[in-house]
């Protein structure tokens, strides 16, 4: 089970990848089960790297129903969504959401708003949102030969990011977060 890793006094989530987790490559994923573009594991590693999600992390996260800060299991829990994505409204159901950003605790939540200050800066702004998940699914991004070249230098097609698809929520406000 993952353990909680601080960098100094900031707690540092799960799926961020660390400095010492540069490599890239393809390879079939246990998370996606598909030919993914994957990277080395050494979580914990020199430096970590916010907003530099984990290749293979950020699936299994969403893949497993793992929380993005602790690593744990979220399924029994109260699930909270933070995120800027909004409604596609040429989706065929006009109120989901697809994101990248695994879910999290409530607890776990209000833990990240406290400490990241790119999600202050974005609930500030009013670009974040704050949702309580009752409903979602999981589903894998896929890339083009192109994209795939940039990455890793091999012309093939493969899978890159899970994205959480949000199917039921209600949107919250900070008091709900931290009360
Ligand atoms: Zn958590």
């Amino acid at each position: 089970m993952a353990k909680q890793l601080y960098f100094g006094n900031t707690p540092v989530p799960y799926t961020v990848s660390w400095s010492g987790e540069d490599r890239i490559f393809l390879g079939k994923c246990p998370n996606s089960k598909r030919l993914s573009i994957c990277q080395e594991s050494n979580r914990g590693e020199g430096k970590p790297k916010f907003g530099a999600p984990h290749m293979v992390r950020q699936r299994e996260a969403i893949a497993k129903c793992l929380c993005d800060l602790c690593g744990k299991s979220i399924r029994n829990s109260t699930k909270v969504s933070l995120s800027q994505a909004r409604p596609q409204g040429h989706a065929a159901s006009p109120f989901d959401i697809l994101q990248v950003e695994p879910l999290l605790h409530r607890k776990c939540a209000a833990i990240c708003m406290e400490w990241c200050p790119s999600l202050k800066d974005q609930l500030a702004t009013g670009d974040l949102i704050i949702r309580q998940v009752r409903s979602h699914g999981c589903q894998f991004a896929l890339y083009s030969e192109q994209g795939v070249f940039e990455a890793v230098g091999v012309r093939k097609k493969a899978v890159s990011h899970a994205k959480v698809h949000l199917q039921k929520y209600t949107v919250r406000d900070l008091a709900w977060l931290t009360g």
